[in-house]
């Protein structure tokens, strides 16, 4: 597998780079595209930042923000496209994959379990809390200085892929990269209220609909809820929203794995998976299509909610050792 040396004398060699993330951004692909995008324009390289879909409102406040651009490639020559927090081509979204084909030299930085995009340059390192920590270490490593709008987009794509620094995937070596981010002068508190204390009533109200789908399987170790395009249309929510209420069906004692279905198309359901402690929800994941982490994990489903919710919960309640 390539290493963060070589991929730093490739971006050395570019000149002209388009850097993108993943379908429905979240903190660590925005946060880490961001970072390291204005990085590279402060070395002087020609940096286009952006994506398929997008930006969720709690992501406005990330400096930088406003020069990535949504929907289709943007238009313009690149010597360089570097895919960040992306696993497989489907979650780079149907025109994205077709630059894959392209002659660039392709660069994919990630953390999900899998063999990655493979381009020119893969580093895929499963132990990184995030994509966050490995642009904070390629900086370094570049020797690049990290002024307060990096800190800022590198502690958010951290701090959101952490769950607030509460999941397993957090090491001593994450705290260390928080310590000189905060140094550099992220502004941790701030960031966290932006994140965390400004959402519209709209999301509370989605929130109290969805608890009403709470289903638990017989044996106690499977929680699951629902949200339909029918819920998000009458409470006004948007599919942002929807982030973390599946760990509400995981917060239950003895709930081993937790489970969101939101439609996203009349008859197309995501499905959020979160482990506890037993389940390897990647691997479950994997099953239907899709793929994540161990603890966290989604695939995309077709079919009536009822059909789609048995053939899933029913391996979900396999795999905590209990019998369908
Ligand atoms: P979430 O449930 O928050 O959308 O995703 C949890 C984790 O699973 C993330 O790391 C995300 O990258 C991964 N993931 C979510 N949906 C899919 C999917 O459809 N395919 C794959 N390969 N990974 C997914
Ligand atoms: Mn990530």
């Amino acid at each position: 597998m390539t290493n963060l040396y070589d991929i730093a004398a490739a971006i050395r060699r570019s000149e002209s780079i388009l850097i993108c993330g993943h379908i429905m951004p979240d903190g660590d692909c925005l946060g880490s595209v961001l970072a390291l995008g204005l990085s590279l324009e402060a070395m002087s390289k020609k940096v286009v930042m952006a994506g398929p879909d997008p930006i969720p409102a709690i992501y406005e406040f990330l400096p930088g923000v406003e020069r990535f651009k949504t929907g289709a490639p943007p238009d313009g020559v690149y010597d360089t496209f570097i895919i960040l927090d992306c696993s497989v081509p489907e979650r780079l979204g149907r025109d994205y994959q077709d630059l894959l084909t392209s002659k660039k030299v392709i660069i994919n930085i990630d953390h999900h379990a899998g063999p990655g995009i493979l381009g020119t340059y893969c580093y895929i390192d499963t132990a990184a809390a995030a994509v966050g920590e490995i642009i904070f270490d390629l900086l370094k490593l570049m020797q690049v200085s990290i002024p307060v709008e990096t800190a800022i987009n590198l502690y958010t794509a951290i701090v959101t892929d952490t769950g607030s620094f509460q999941y397993d995937n957090v090491t001593p070596g994450t705290h260390r990269r928080i310590a000189e981010l905060l140094e550099f002068g992220a502004p941790g508190a701030q960031i966290n209220i932006l994140l965390h204390e400004e959402k519209p009533k709209a999301a509370l109200v989605l929130l109290r609909e969805a608890l009403h789908t709470l289903t638990m399987s017989p044996c106690g170790k499977v929680c699951w809820m629902t949200v339909t395009l029918e819920m998000l249309k009458n409470t006004g929510a948007l599919d942002e929203h929807t982030e973390g209420l599946v760990n509400y069906c995981r917060s239950i004692r003895g709930v081993e794995v937790g489970l969101l279905f939101r439609e996203i198309l009349e008859g197309t359901y995501k499905v959020s998976l979160r482990s506890k402690n037993i389940v390897d929800v990647n691997m479950l994941a994997v099953q239907f299509g899709g793929g994540g982490h161990a603890k966290a994990a989604g695939c995309i489903l077709q079919g009536a909610l009822r059909e789609v919710q048995d053939k899933v919960t029913r391996e979900a309640v396999l795999a905590t050792g209990g019998t369908a």
